[in-house]
Protein backbone atom coordinates (compact mmCIF):
# COMPACT_ATOMS: atom_id res chain seq x y z
CA UNK A 1 0.00 0.00 0.00
CA UNK A 2 2.69 2.65 1.24
CA UNK A 3 5.13 1.45 -1.73
CA UNK A 4 2.13 2.66 -4.63
CA UNK A 5 1.10 6.22 -2.50
CA UNK A 6 4.94 6.68 -2.35
CA UNK A 7 5.08 5.78 -6.25
CA UNK A 8 2.87 8.60 -7.20
CA UNK A 9 3.49 11.12 -4.96
CA UNK A 10 5.76 14.17 -5.85
CA UNK A 11 7.49 16.98 -5.07
CA UNK A 12 4.75 19.07 -7.01
CA UNK A 13 7.63 21.52 -8.17
CA UNK A 14 5.80 23.83 -10.60
CA UNK A 15 2.25 22.18 -10.24
CA UNK A 16 0.65 23.94 -7.84
CA UNK A 17 -1.38 25.63 -10.20
CA UNK A 18 -4.62 25.36 -8.29
CA UNK A 19 -3.86 27.41 -5.38
CA UNK A 20 -5.54 26.63 -2.31
CA UNK A 21 -6.16 23.06 -3.44
CA UNK A 22 -4.41 19.84 -3.13
CA UNK A 23 -1.41 20.40 -5.86
CA UNK A 24 -1.90 18.40 -8.34
CA UNK A 25 0.55 15.42 -8.39
CA UNK A 26 1.33 13.55 -11.63
CA UNK A 27 5.48 12.92 -10.68
CA UNK A 28 6.99 11.12 -8.88
CA UNK A 29 8.77 11.74 -5.48
CA UNK A 30 12.45 13.31 -6.32
CA UNK A 31 11.66 14.30 -9.91
CA UNK A 32 13.43 16.92 -11.18
CA UNK A 33 11.77 19.48 -13.55
CA UNK A 34 13.33 22.30 -15.09
CA UNK A 35 11.29 24.28 -17.88
CA UNK A 36 11.41 26.92 -20.47
CA UNK A 37 14.28 29.39 -20.48
CA UNK A 38 16.21 27.66 -17.34
CA UNK A 39 16.26 24.10 -19.10
CA UNK A 40 17.34 25.89 -22.71
CA UNK A 41 20.25 27.71 -21.39
CA UNK A 42 21.47 24.92 -18.83
CA UNK A 43 21.23 23.01 -21.58
CA UNK A 44 23.09 24.99 -24.18
CA UNK A 45 25.80 26.48 -21.48
CA UNK A 46 26.30 21.99 -20.90
CA UNK A 47 26.49 21.50 -24.65
CA UNK A 48 29.14 24.18 -25.13
CA UNK A 49 31.22 22.74 -22.36
CA UNK A 50 31.80 19.76 -24.20
CA UNK A 51 32.81 21.83 -27.28
CA UNK A 52 34.78 24.01 -25.47
CA UNK A 53 36.55 21.30 -24.32
CA UNK A 54 37.69 20.16 -27.46
CA UNK A 55 38.37 23.66 -28.84
CA UNK A 56 42.48 23.27 -28.43
CA UNK A 57 42.48 20.34 -30.20
CA UNK A 58 41.58 20.75 -33.68
CA UNK A 59 43.64 21.59 -36.87
CA UNK A 60 47.41 20.48 -36.78
CA UNK A 61 49.12 22.70 -34.14
CA UNK A 62 45.75 21.52 -31.90
CA UNK A 63 47.37 20.29 -28.79
CA UNK A 64 46.55 17.02 -26.75
CA UNK A 65 44.94 15.45 -23.87
CA UNK A 66 45.90 13.60 -21.34
CA UNK A 67 43.33 11.29 -19.63
CA UNK A 68 43.84 8.91 -17.16
CA UNK A 69 40.65 6.31 -16.52
CA UNK A 70 39.49 4.83 -13.11
CA UNK A 71 41.96 2.17 -13.37
CA UNK A 72 44.89 4.49 -13.87
CA UNK A 73 45.44 4.06 -17.58
CA UNK A 74 46.62 6.96 -19.73
CA UNK A 75 45.50 7.71 -22.89
CA UNK A 76 47.47 10.73 -24.82
CA UNK A 77 45.02 11.86 -27.77
CA UNK A 78 44.11 14.64 -30.14
CA UNK A 79 41.08 12.59 -31.46
CA UNK A 80 37.71 14.23 -31.09
CA UNK A 81 35.63 11.39 -30.64
CA UNK A 82 38.35 8.94 -28.29
CA UNK A 83 38.71 12.53 -25.92
CA UNK A 84 35.07 12.13 -25.58
CA UNK A 85 34.47 8.62 -24.79
CA UNK A 86 37.18 8.51 -22.68
CA UNK A 87 35.63 10.97 -20.61
CA UNK A 88 32.63 9.52 -19.81
CA UNK A 89 29.93 12.68 -20.06
CA UNK A 90 26.84 12.64 -17.67
CA UNK A 91 24.78 15.82 -18.15
CA UNK A 92 22.17 14.59 -20.88
CA UNK A 93 22.10 17.21 -23.65
CA UNK A 94 26.14 16.99 -22.95
CA UNK A 95 25.72 13.35 -24.41
CA UNK A 96 23.50 14.67 -26.65
CA UNK A 97 26.97 16.41 -28.53
CA UNK A 98 28.91 13.20 -27.85
CA UNK A 99 26.58 11.40 -29.93
CA UNK A 100 27.42 13.76 -32.78
CA UNK A 101 31.01 12.86 -32.95
CA UNK A 102 29.81 9.70 -32.41
CA UNK A 103 27.55 9.49 -35.45
CA UNK A 104 30.46 11.60 -37.20
CA UNK A 105 32.95 8.95 -36.22
CA UNK A 106 30.77 6.30 -37.64
CA UNK A 107 29.97 7.46 -40.45
CA UNK A 108 33.27 9.33 -42.02
CA UNK A 109 35.71 8.71 -39.20
CA UNK A 110 36.77 11.76 -39.55
CA UNK A 111 35.93 15.61 -38.75
CA UNK A 112 34.68 14.35 -35.21
CA UNK A 113 36.44 17.85 -33.32
CA UNK A 114 35.06 20.64 -36.31
CA UNK A 115 31.62 18.79 -35.99
CA UNK A 116 31.48 19.10 -32.03
CA UNK A 117 32.90 22.86 -32.26
CA UNK A 118 30.57 23.76 -34.86
CA UNK A 119 27.43 22.42 -32.45
CA UNK A 120 28.71 24.22 -29.65
CA UNK A 121 29.10 27.50 -31.48
CA UNK A 122 25.37 27.02 -33.51
CA UNK A 123 24.09 26.71 -29.67
CA UNK A 124 26.09 29.72 -28.37
CA UNK A 125 24.37 31.79 -31.33
CA UNK A 126 21.19 30.32 -31.06
CA UNK A 127 21.13 31.17 -27.24
CA UNK A 128 21.68 34.54 -27.95
CA UNK A 129 18.86 34.72 -30.51
CA UNK A 130 16.86 33.29 -27.79
CA UNK A 131 17.49 36.18 -25.45
CA UNK A 132 16.67 38.47 -28.45
CA UNK A 133 13.15 36.89 -27.92
CA UNK A 134 13.40 34.99 -30.93
CA UNK A 135 11.14 31.54 -30.56
CA UNK A 136 13.28 28.36 -30.60
CA UNK A 137 11.46 26.76 -33.10
CA UNK A 138 12.01 29.70 -35.78
CA UNK A 139 15.67 29.01 -35.06
CA UNK A 140 15.48 25.50 -36.05
CA UNK A 141 13.86 25.90 -38.86
CA UNK A 142 16.53 28.72 -39.86
CA UNK A 143 19.36 26.50 -39.53
CA UNK A 144 17.64 23.84 -41.41
CA UNK A 145 17.53 25.83 -43.99
CA UNK A 146 20.90 27.18 -43.28
CA UNK A 147 22.52 23.58 -43.32
CA UNK A 148 20.46 22.60 -46.49
CA UNK A 149 21.99 25.68 -48.60
CA UNK A 150 25.48 24.69 -46.97
CA UNK A 151 25.08 21.11 -48.44
CA UNK A 152 24.59 22.46 -51.67
CA UNK A 153 27.05 25.65 -51.85
CA UNK A 154 30.03 22.75 -50.49
CA UNK A 155 28.60 20.54 -53.25
CA UNK A 156 29.67 23.30 -55.52
CA UNK A 157 33.17 24.50 -54.42
CA UNK A 158 34.18 20.69 -54.52
CA UNK A 159 36.40 18.67 -57.34
CA UNK A 160 37.01 15.20 -57.99
CA UNK A 161 38.90 12.24 -57.48
CA UNK A 162 39.56 8.80 -58.25
CA UNK A 163 41.53 5.86 -56.92
CA UNK A 164 44.41 6.44 -59.47
CA UNK A 165 45.10 9.98 -57.93
CA UNK A 166 47.84 9.02 -56.49
CA UNK A 167 49.14 12.63 -55.46
CA UNK A 168 45.98 13.83 -54.49
CA UNK A 169 44.73 10.67 -52.39
CA UNK A 170 48.32 11.66 -50.37
CA UNK A 171 47.22 14.94 -49.52
CA UNK A 172 43.93 13.44 -48.05
CA UNK A 173 46.14 11.12 -46.18
CA UNK A 174 48.43 14.05 -44.87
CA UNK A 175 45.64 16.35 -43.95
CA UNK A 176 43.70 13.63 -41.64
CA UNK A 177 47.15 12.74 -40.20
CA UNK A 178 48.63 15.82 -39.38
CA UNK A 179 48.44 17.05 -35.48
CA UNK A 180 47.80 13.55 -34.44
CA UNK A 181 51.27 12.84 -33.54
CA UNK A 182 52.51 11.11 -37.04
CA UNK A 183 54.43 14.17 -38.02
CA UNK A 184 57.73 12.28 -37.79
CA UNK A 185 56.56 9.46 -40.53
CA UNK A 186 54.04 11.85 -42.32
CA UNK A 187 55.17 10.98 -45.96
CA UNK A 188 55.85 6.92 -45.13
CA UNK A 189 52.65 6.57 -43.40
CA UNK A 190 50.58 8.05 -45.97
CA UNK A 191 52.30 5.84 -48.65
CA UNK A 192 51.61 3.24 -46.67
CA UNK A 193 47.61 4.37 -46.34
CA UNK A 194 47.36 5.05 -49.93
CA UNK A 195 49.44 1.52 -51.21
CA UNK A 196 47.00 -0.06 -49.06
CA UNK A 197 43.58 1.63 -50.46
CA UNK A 198 44.52 1.34 -53.41
CA UNK A 199 45.19 -1.99 -53.25
CA UNK A 200 41.80 -3.03 -51.75
CA UNK A 201 39.77 -0.86 -53.96
CA UNK A 202 37.52 -2.27 -55.90
CA UNK A 203 35.80 -0.45 -58.63
CA UNK A 204 36.82 2.86 -57.70
CA UNK A 205 35.53 2.32 -54.33
CA UNK A 206 37.65 0.93 -51.44
CA UNK A 207 35.86 -0.28 -47.80
CA UNK A 208 38.04 0.41 -44.75
CA UNK A 209 37.11 -3.20 -42.98
CA UNK A 210 39.64 -4.48 -45.62
CA UNK A 211 42.83 -2.66 -43.97
CA UNK A 212 44.09 -4.36 -40.95
CA UNK A 213 46.28 -2.21 -38.67
CA UNK A 214 48.63 -4.38 -36.24
CA UNK A 215 50.69 -2.45 -33.82
CA UNK A 216 54.08 -3.79 -32.28
CA UNK A 217 56.14 -0.97 -30.44
CA UNK A 218 59.23 -1.41 -29.88
CA UNK A 219 60.80 -0.05 -33.29
CA UNK A 220 61.47 3.51 -35.18
CA UNK A 221 58.34 4.40 -37.32
CA UNK A 222 60.28 4.16 -40.18
CA UNK A 223 59.95 0.31 -40.49
CA UNK A 224 56.30 0.24 -40.31
CA UNK A 225 54.99 -1.64 -43.76
CA UNK A 226 52.33 -3.37 -45.67
CA UNK A 227 52.05 -7.27 -45.52
CA UNK A 228 49.45 -8.62 -47.91
CA UNK A 229 46.71 -10.40 -46.49
CA UNK A 230 45.26 -10.46 -42.63
CA UNK A 231 47.89 -10.65 -40.36
CA UNK A 232 46.81 -12.45 -36.76
CA UNK A 233 49.10 -12.00 -33.99
CA UNK A 234 48.88 -15.99 -32.79
CA UNK A 235 51.19 -18.44 -33.81
CA UNK A 236 49.94 -22.25 -34.24
CA UNK A 237 48.56 -23.92 -31.40
CA UNK A 238 50.91 -26.83 -31.60
CA UNK A 239 54.40 -27.40 -32.79
CA UNK A 240 52.98 -30.54 -34.62
CA UNK A 241 50.97 -28.90 -36.33
CA UNK A 242 51.46 -27.59 -40.07
CA UNK A 243 53.35 -23.73 -40.43
CA UNK A 244 51.69 -23.75 -43.72
CA UNK A 245 48.34 -24.54 -45.49
CA UNK A 246 47.60 -24.21 -49.14
CA UNK A 247 44.10 -23.89 -49.96
CA UNK A 248 42.84 -23.36 -46.91
CA UNK A 249 39.88 -24.56 -45.73
CA UNK A 250 38.90 -22.24 -42.94
CA UNK A 251 36.43 -22.92 -40.13
CA UNK A 252 35.84 -20.13 -37.89
CA UNK A 253 34.44 -21.15 -34.22
CA UNK A 254 33.04 -19.60 -31.23
CA UNK A 255 32.76 -22.27 -28.65
CA UNK A 256 35.74 -23.71 -26.26
CA UNK A 257 36.76 -26.56 -27.44
CA UNK A 258 37.59 -28.43 -24.29
CA UNK A 259 35.44 -30.31 -21.26
CA UNK A 260 32.75 -28.14 -20.79
CA UNK A 261 33.20 -26.87 -17.45
CA UNK A 262 30.13 -26.46 -15.06
CA UNK A 263 28.61 -23.09 -14.64
CA UNK A 264 29.08 -22.83 -11.37
CA UNK A 265 31.67 -23.66 -9.09
CA UNK A 266 30.82 -27.38 -8.04
CA UNK A 267 32.67 -29.92 -6.36
CA UNK A 268 32.65 -33.43 -7.09
CA UNK A 269 34.18 -35.65 -4.99
CA UNK A 270 35.09 -38.96 -6.88
CA UNK A 271 36.16 -41.81 -4.26
CA UNK A 272 37.68 -44.54 -6.54
CA UNK A 273 40.10 -45.08 -9.05
CA UNK A 274 37.35 -46.36 -11.03
CA UNK A 275 35.19 -43.25 -10.78
CA UNK A 276 37.97 -41.33 -11.97
CA UNK A 277 38.38 -43.05 -14.99
CA UNK A 278 34.88 -42.78 -15.66
CA UNK A 279 35.38 -39.33 -15.18
CA UNK A 280 37.83 -38.90 -17.23
CA UNK A 281 36.64 -41.06 -19.96
CA UNK A 282 33.78 -38.85 -20.04
CA UNK A 283 35.76 -36.05 -20.33
CA UNK A 284 38.15 -37.18 -23.11
CA UNK A 285 34.80 -38.14 -24.74
CA UNK A 286 33.42 -34.79 -25.07
CA UNK A 287 36.48 -33.37 -26.61
CA UNK A 288 37.07 -36.42 -29.52
CA UNK A 289 33.31 -35.79 -30.18
CA UNK A 290 34.12 -32.16 -30.86
CA UNK A 291 37.25 -32.27 -32.87
CA UNK A 292 35.51 -35.29 -34.88
CA UNK A 293 32.77 -32.93 -35.65
CA UNK A 294 35.67 -30.76 -36.97
CA UNK A 295 37.56 -32.80 -38.93
CA UNK A 296 34.35 -34.07 -40.66
CA UNK A 297 33.66 -30.59 -41.98
CA UNK A 298 36.81 -31.28 -44.03
CA UNK A 299 38.50 -27.85 -42.25
CA UNK A 300 42.12 -27.50 -43.09
CA UNK A 301 42.52 -24.49 -40.89
CA UNK A 302 40.50 -23.86 -37.61
CA UNK A 303 40.46 -20.20 -35.76
CA UNK A 304 38.81 -20.23 -32.65
CA UNK A 305 37.43 -17.68 -30.50
CA UNK A 306 37.72 -19.35 -27.20
CA UNK A 307 39.90 -21.60 -25.78
CA UNK A 308 40.87 -25.32 -26.97
CA UNK A 309 42.45 -27.63 -24.31
CA UNK A 310 45.74 -29.86 -24.75
CA UNK A 311 43.76 -32.83 -25.43
CA UNK A 312 41.77 -31.43 -28.60
CA UNK A 313 45.18 -29.90 -29.78
CA UNK A 314 46.59 -32.82 -30.42
CA UNK A 315 43.93 -34.75 -31.92
CA UNK A 316 43.79 -31.58 -34.18
CA UNK A 317 47.68 -31.78 -35.11
CA UNK A 318 47.26 -35.52 -35.73
CA UNK A 319 44.25 -34.70 -37.96
CA UNK A 320 46.78 -32.50 -39.33
CA UNK A 321 45.02 -29.26 -38.90
CA UNK A 322 45.94 -25.85 -38.66
CA UNK A 323 44.18 -24.34 -35.56
CA UNK A 324 44.30 -20.76 -33.82
CA UNK A 325 42.76 -20.08 -30.25
CA UNK A 326 41.11 -16.59 -28.60
CA UNK A 327 41.43 -14.94 -32.02
CA UNK A 328 40.00 -11.51 -31.59
CA UNK A 329 36.64 -10.90 -32.27
CA UNK A 330 37.56 -8.34 -35.38
CA UNK A 331 39.85 -10.38 -36.63
CA UNK A 332 36.95 -13.32 -36.85
CA UNK A 333 34.78 -10.86 -38.55
CA UNK A 334 37.42 -9.70 -41.22
CA UNK A 335 38.07 -13.26 -41.51
CA UNK A 336 34.49 -13.92 -42.19
CA UNK A 337 34.06 -11.07 -44.82
CA UNK A 338 37.14 -11.87 -46.97
CA UNK A 339 37.45 -15.76 -47.23
CA UNK A 340 33.01 -16.03 -47.43
CA UNK A 341 33.10 -18.37 -44.21
CA UNK A 342 30.81 -18.51 -41.47
CA UNK A 343 31.17 -18.38 -37.61
CA UNK A 344 29.59 -21.28 -35.84
CA UNK A 345 28.54 -21.08 -32.48
CA UNK A 346 28.77 -24.93 -31.63
CA UNK A 347 30.58 -27.85 -33.46
CA UNK A 348 27.26 -29.18 -34.06
CA UNK A 349 26.26 -26.32 -36.50
CA UNK A 350 29.40 -26.92 -38.64
CA UNK A 351 28.06 -26.94 -41.95
CA UNK A 352 30.97 -27.72 -44.75
CA UNK A 353 29.26 -24.73 -47.21
CA UNK A 354 29.82 -22.50 -43.68
CA UNK A 355 33.86 -22.84 -44.45
CA UNK A 356 35.85 -20.12 -46.27
CA UNK A 357 38.56 -20.26 -48.26
CA UNK A 358 41.82 -18.65 -49.09
CA UNK A 359 45.00 -19.57 -51.38
CA UNK A 360 47.69 -19.82 -48.23
CA UNK A 361 47.58 -19.66 -44.46
CA UNK A 362 51.35 -19.49 -43.61
CA UNK A 363 53.52 -18.41 -40.00
CA UNK A 364 55.79 -16.12 -40.48
CA UNK A 365 57.87 -13.15 -39.29
CA UNK A 366 56.48 -10.04 -38.55
CA UNK A 367 59.16 -7.90 -36.47
CA UNK A 368 60.73 -10.28 -34.67
CA UNK A 369 57.54 -12.06 -33.86
CA UNK A 370 55.69 -14.99 -35.53
CA UNK A 371 52.04 -14.09 -36.70
CA UNK A 372 49.78 -15.78 -38.92
CA UNK A 373 49.62 -14.47 -42.70
CA UNK A 374 45.93 -15.73 -44.43
CA UNK A 375 46.77 -14.74 -48.34
CA UNK A 376 44.40 -15.07 -51.50
CA UNK A 377 41.31 -14.95 -49.90
CA UNK A 378 38.29 -15.56 -51.80
CA UNK A 379 35.91 -12.47 -51.74
CA UNK A 380 38.43 -9.77 -51.52
CA UNK A 381 42.38 -9.07 -50.94
CA UNK A 382 42.99 -7.89 -47.06
CA UNK A 383 45.61 -5.51 -46.82
CA UNK A 384 47.71 -5.32 -43.38
CA UNK A 385 49.74 -2.31 -42.34
CA UNK A 386 51.95 -2.95 -39.48
CA UNK A 387 52.33 -0.13 -37.60
CA UNK A 388 55.83 0.51 -35.30
CA UNK A 389 56.79 3.15 -32.76
CA UNK A 390 58.64 3.21 -29.61
CA UNK A 391 56.27 3.04 -27.23
CA UNK A 392 52.78 1.71 -27.05
CA UNK A 393 51.42 5.22 -26.36
CA UNK A 394 53.32 6.00 -29.87
CA UNK A 395 51.76 3.37 -31.64
CA UNK A 396 48.50 3.60 -30.56
CA UNK A 397 48.73 7.65 -30.91
CA UNK A 398 49.56 6.54 -34.73
CA UNK A 399 47.20 3.53 -35.35
CA UNK A 400 44.46 6.89 -34.69
CA UNK A 401 45.92 8.78 -37.03
CA UNK A 402 46.16 6.07 -39.78
CA UNK A 403 43.02 4.91 -39.37
CA UNK A 404 41.76 8.33 -39.66
CA UNK A 405 43.64 8.81 -42.67
CA UNK A 406 42.14 5.00 -44.28
CA UNK A 407 38.99 6.59 -43.51
CA UNK A 408 39.46 9.90 -44.88
CA UNK A 409 40.83 8.36 -48.21
CA UNK A 410 37.89 5.64 -48.49
CA UNK A 411 35.32 8.56 -47.82
CA UNK A 412 36.93 10.97 -50.69
CA UNK A 413 36.54 8.04 -53.14
CA UNK A 414 33.40 7.12 -52.02
CA UNK A 415 31.67 10.03 -53.56
CA UNK A 416 34.80 10.74 -55.54
CA UNK A 417 34.50 14.76 -54.28
CA UNK A 418 36.98 16.43 -51.86
CA UNK A 419 37.19 20.57 -50.96
CA UNK A 420 39.73 22.36 -49.45
CA UNK A 421 40.84 22.28 -45.66
CA UNK A 422 41.73 25.12 -43.78
CA UNK A 423 38.72 26.67 -43.39
CA UNK A 424 38.18 27.61 -47.12
CA UNK A 425 35.17 25.24 -47.22
CA UNK A 426 33.51 26.66 -44.15
CA UNK A 427 34.11 30.66 -44.71
CA UNK A 428 32.87 30.15 -48.37
CA UNK A 429 29.53 28.68 -47.47
CA UNK A 430 29.42 30.74 -44.47
CA UNK A 431 29.67 33.94 -47.49
CA UNK A 432 26.89 32.68 -49.55
CA UNK A 433 24.74 31.84 -46.56
CA UNK A 434 25.38 35.51 -45.89
CA UNK A 435 23.73 36.45 -49.08
CA UNK A 436 21.46 34.07 -48.54
CA UNK A 437 19.94 35.02 -45.57
CA UNK A 438 19.17 38.24 -47.19
CA UNK A 439 17.19 36.67 -49.89
CA UNK A 440 14.89 34.70 -47.13
CA UNK A 441 14.32 37.80 -45.12
CA UNK A 442 12.07 37.41 -42.36
CA UNK A 443 13.06 36.25 -38.97
CA UNK A 444 14.74 33.34 -39.93
CA UNK A 445 17.19 35.48 -41.60
CA UNK A 446 18.59 36.22 -38.48
CA UNK A 447 19.12 32.61 -37.83
CA UNK A 448 20.78 31.92 -41.06
CA UNK A 449 22.81 35.02 -40.79
CA UNK A 450 24.16 33.04 -37.28
CA UNK A 451 24.24 29.64 -38.99
CA UNK A 452 26.88 31.52 -41.35
CA UNK A 453 28.47 33.17 -38.70
CA UNK A 454 28.78 29.91 -36.86
CA UNK A 455 31.18 28.59 -39.86
CA UNK A 456 33.81 31.34 -39.26
CA UNK A 457 34.39 28.95 -35.83
CA UNK A 458 36.79 26.64 -37.83
CA UNK A 459 39.16 28.91 -39.18
CA UNK A 460 39.12 31.21 -36.21
CA UNK A 461 39.86 28.45 -34.23
CA UNK A 462 42.47 26.71 -36.29
CA UNK A 463 44.46 30.28 -35.88
CA UNK A 464 43.83 30.38 -32.77
CA UNK A 465 45.69 27.55 -31.94
CA UNK A 466 48.16 28.32 -34.12
CA UNK A 467 48.92 31.27 -31.61
CA UNK A 468 47.80 33.54 -34.31
CA UNK A 469 45.01 35.88 -33.99
CA UNK A 470 41.36 34.54 -34.62
CA UNK A 471 40.12 37.80 -35.77
CA UNK A 472 42.59 38.73 -38.01
CA UNK A 473 42.31 35.62 -39.92
CA UNK A 474 38.57 35.20 -40.48
CA UNK A 475 39.12 39.14 -41.97
CA UNK A 476 41.75 38.05 -43.95
CA UNK A 477 40.04 34.71 -44.94
CA UNK A 478 36.46 36.67 -45.95
CA UNK A 479 38.27 38.88 -48.13
CA UNK A 480 40.31 36.63 -49.75
CA UNK A 481 36.94 35.11 -50.62
CA UNK A 482 34.87 37.93 -51.42
CA UNK A 483 37.87 38.49 -53.79
CA UNK A 484 36.84 35.10 -55.50
CA UNK A 485 40.06 32.86 -54.22
CA UNK A 486 37.95 29.99 -53.55
CA UNK A 487 40.62 27.78 -52.18
CA UNK A 488 41.79 30.01 -49.58
CA UNK A 489 42.52 28.69 -46.31
CA UNK A 490 44.17 29.43 -43.06
CA UNK A 491 48.09 28.48 -43.14
CA UNK A 492 48.73 27.93 -39.99
CA UNK A 493 52.17 28.28 -40.43
CA UNK A 494 52.58 31.45 -41.99
CA UNK A 495 49.80 32.70 -39.83
CA UNK A 496 48.14 33.88 -43.59
CA UNK A 497 45.95 32.95 -46.00
CA UNK A 498 46.99 30.64 -48.83
CA UNK A 499 45.67 28.75 -51.33
CA UNK A 500 44.54 25.07 -49.84
CA UNK A 501 44.64 23.10 -52.56
CA UNK A 502 48.59 24.32 -53.70
CA UNK A 503 49.12 23.91 -50.05
CA UNK A 504 47.89 20.25 -50.67
CA UNK A 505 44.93 20.35 -47.41
CA UNK A 506 42.61 18.56 -48.97
CA UNK A 507 39.40 16.93 -47.36
CA UNK A 508 36.44 14.59 -48.28
CA UNK A 509 33.38 16.57 -48.97
CA UNK A 510 31.72 14.30 -46.98
CA UNK A 511 33.49 14.73 -43.93
CA UNK A 512 32.52 18.66 -44.15
CA UNK A 513 29.05 17.86 -45.11
CA UNK A 514 28.33 15.49 -42.36
CA UNK A 515 29.98 17.44 -39.82
CA UNK A 516 27.50 20.05 -40.74
CA UNK A 517 24.58 17.96 -40.88
CA UNK A 518 24.93 16.17 -37.18
CA UNK A 519 25.83 19.04 -36.18
CA UNK A 520 22.38 20.83 -37.29
CA UNK A 521 20.99 18.44 -36.06
CA UNK A 522 22.29 18.02 -32.54
CA UNK A 523 21.74 21.87 -32.06
CA UNK A 524 18.27 21.43 -33.10
CA UNK A 525 17.19 19.11 -31.11
CA UNK A 526 18.75 20.56 -27.92
CA UNK A 527 16.76 23.77 -28.74
CA UNK A 528 13.80 22.19 -28.65
CA UNK A 529 14.06 20.71 -25.56
CA UNK A 530 11.97 23.25 -23.03
CA UNK A 531 11.34 21.33 -20.46
CA UNK A 532 13.65 18.61 -18.54
CA UNK A 533 11.96 15.87 -16.51
CA UNK A 534 14.98 13.97 -14.66
CA UNK A 535 14.01 11.13 -12.17
CA UNK A 536 15.76 11.22 -8.80
CA UNK A 537 19.20 8.90 -8.94
CA UNK A 538 18.07 5.94 -6.84
CA UNK A 539 19.27 6.11 -3.19
CA UNK A 540 19.41 9.78 -3.03
CA UNK A 541 19.00 11.98 -0.18
CA UNK A 542 14.69 12.56 0.66
CA UNK A 543 12.79 10.44 2.65
CA UNK A 544 12.67 6.94 1.71
CA UNK A 545 9.56 4.45 2.82
CA UNK A 546 10.70 2.43 5.69
CA UNK A 547 10.59 -0.44 3.94
CA UNK A 548 13.32 0.84 1.38
CA UNK A 549 15.57 2.64 4.28
CA UNK A 550 17.24 -0.60 4.62
CA UNK A 551 17.99 -1.02 1.25
CA UNK A 552 22.13 -0.06 0.40
CA UNK A 553 22.11 2.96 -2.05
CA UNK A 554 22.29 1.62 -5.54
CA UNK A 555 19.73 -1.09 -4.60
CA UNK A 556 17.70 -1.81 -8.23
CA UNK A 557 13.83 -1.11 -7.37
CA UNK A 558 12.48 2.59 -6.76
CA UNK A 559 13.92 4.40 -9.79
CA UNK A 560 13.18 1.63 -12.78
CA UNK A 561 9.42 0.82 -11.09
CA UNK A 562 7.36 3.40 -12.85
CA UNK A 563 3.84 2.29 -12.51
CA UNK A 564 4.43 -1.08 -11.98
CA UNK A 565 2.37 -2.39 -9.12
CA UNK A 566 3.70 -2.76 -5.91
CA UNK A 567 5.28 -6.04 -5.38
CA UNK A 568 5.57 -5.82 -0.97
P1 LIG B 1 38.73 16.75 -36.79
O1 LIG B 1 38.51 15.82 -35.65
O2 LIG B 1 37.58 17.67 -36.98
O3 LIG B 1 39.15 16.06 -38.04
P2 LIG B 1 41.39 17.77 -36.73
O4 LIG B 1 42.16 18.06 -35.50
O5 LIG B 1 41.77 16.62 -37.56
O6 LIG B 1 39.89 17.70 -36.33
O7 LIG B 1 41.46 19.09 -37.61
C1 LIG B 1 40.83 19.19 -38.83
C2 LIG B 1 40.94 20.58 -39.37
O8 LIG B 1 42.31 20.96 -39.57
C3 LIG B 1 40.27 20.68 -40.72
O9 LIG B 1 39.50 21.86 -40.77
C4 LIG B 1 41.45 20.77 -41.68
O10 LIG B 1 41.12 21.47 -42.87
C5 LIG B 1 42.46 21.50 -40.87
N1 LIG B 1 43.84 21.27 -41.33
C6 LIG B 1 44.48 20.10 -41.47
N2 LIG B 1 45.74 20.28 -41.93
C7 LIG B 1 45.89 21.60 -42.09
C8 LIG B 1 46.96 22.44 -42.53
N3 LIG B 1 48.12 21.94 -42.90
N4 LIG B 1 46.75 23.78 -42.57
C9 LIG B 1 45.57 24.30 -42.19
N5 LIG B 1 44.53 23.57 -41.75
C10 LIG B 1 44.67 22.26 -41.71
MG1 LIG C 1 40.82 15.04 -38.51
Amino acid sequence: MFAREFLYRTSGVNMQQYQGQQPLIILKEGTERTQGHDAQYGNIAAARAVAQALRTTLGPKGMDKMIVDTIGDVVITNDGSTILEEMAIEQPAAKLIVEVAKTQDAEVGDGTTTAVILAGELLKRAGTLIEQDVHPTLISHGFRMAADKAHEVMGEIAFEVAVDDRDLLIKIAQTAMTGKGAEGGLDHLSDLVVRATTQVADDGKADPDFIKIERKSGASIATSGIIDGIIIDKERLHPLMPNEVKDAKILLLNTPIEYKKTETDAEITITSHADLQLFLDEEERMVREKVDGIIDSGANVLFCQKGIDEMAQLLLAKAGILAVRRVKNSDLKKLSRATGASLFNSVKAIDSDGLGYAEQIKEQDVGGDTMIAVTGCRHQNVITILLRGGTKQVVDELARAVEDAIRAVCTALEEGAVVPGGGAAEIETSLALRSFARNVGGREQLAIDEFAKALEIIPSTLAENAGHDPIDACIALRQAHEGGQKGAGYDINNGSTADMIKEGVIEPLKIKTQALASAAEAAIMVLRIDDIIAASSVGGEGEMPPEMAGMPPGMPGMGGMGGMPPMM
